[in-house]
């Protein structure tokens, strides 16, 4: 089963729903598309996760790998080093044998030790209390700026840890806002940020809801090589809805 491309008017109209092409009209959209979903799912309630560099470095040991064993691996660093300081200064080859389970070690292990060299220039305790001083594009950059951390392991950082205002884009989200018709086509995840965080916005509380949503949705119903739209609560509001086959 493929995804069948769109005739060029249905792509730009969104089909029998309709993409919206204003910003009030995506906004709309996207606010419709969240009720119904936290119909089906449930609302998602937005709390502090972890504290902002625990959240950093879970954030790195989750890429590519399933949340249970995101978890699994989290714990067992935190208790071989109880500190961020002793992770910091232990031997990398150490760091990549305890996270190993999650995958990826060679690559996660180093750049969690150079984030943390970087978030203590001068020694002591890494931290990223920096970030109560900036405003919210300020912060995404700041963390961009640290090694390897891209926009989606910044945003959240910035939503779970603090609570504040940006839009997590991971696979789940750009794949169902793009059918969605709330992306235009060629956005990539990485401009998708910004373009869902103002769509969301501005409370974290309701980006936090959509994001939950669009990746539960994602993994549960609207796969990327076999959506369901048969039964899919959005498929009355969505343009690509039947165009799979
Ligand atoms: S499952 Fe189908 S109808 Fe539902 S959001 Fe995905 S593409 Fe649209």
């Amino acid at each position: 089963m493929v995804e069948r491309a769109l005739p060029q008017a249905a792509a730009v109209t969104g089909g029998a729903a309709g993409a919206p092409s204003s910003p009030a009209g995506r906004r709309r959209r996207l606010r419709a598309v969240v009720a119904r979903l936290d119909q089906a799912y449930g609302r998602p309630t937005l709390a502090p996760r972890l504290p902002p560099v625990g959240e950093l470095v879970y954030t790195v040991l989750s890429q590519n790998t399933a949340d249970v064993n995101t978890d699994r691996t989290y714990a067992a660093l935190r208790r071989r080093f109880p500190t961020w300081s002793e992770l910091r200064d232990a031997p990398v080859g150490e760091v990549e044998s305890v996270i190993a389970p999650g995958g990826l070690s060679h690559v996660k292990a180093p750049r969690i030790v150079k984030i943390l060299e970087a978030l203590s220039p001068g020694g002591g305790e890494p931290d990223l209390s920096a970030l109560d001083d900036l405003d919210d594009d300020e912060a995404l950059s700041f963390l961009q700026s640290l090694p390897g951390v891209g926009p989606k392991t910044a945003a959240c950082v910035l939503l779970f840890a603090l609570g504040r205002p940006a839009m997590p884009v991971d696979t789940h989200v750009h794949r169902v806002a793009g059918r969605l018709g709330l992306l235009d086509p060629g956005v990539g995840a990485e401009a998708a940020h910004g373009v869902l965080t103002a769509m969301a916005g501005p409370a974290a509380a309701d980006i936090y809801a959509a994001h939950v949503d669009l990746v539960r949705h994602g993994r549960r119903v609207c796969h990327a090589r076999r959506p369901a739209c048969d039964g899919c609560p959005l498929s009355g509001i969505c343009p690509s809805a039947g165009s799979f086959s």
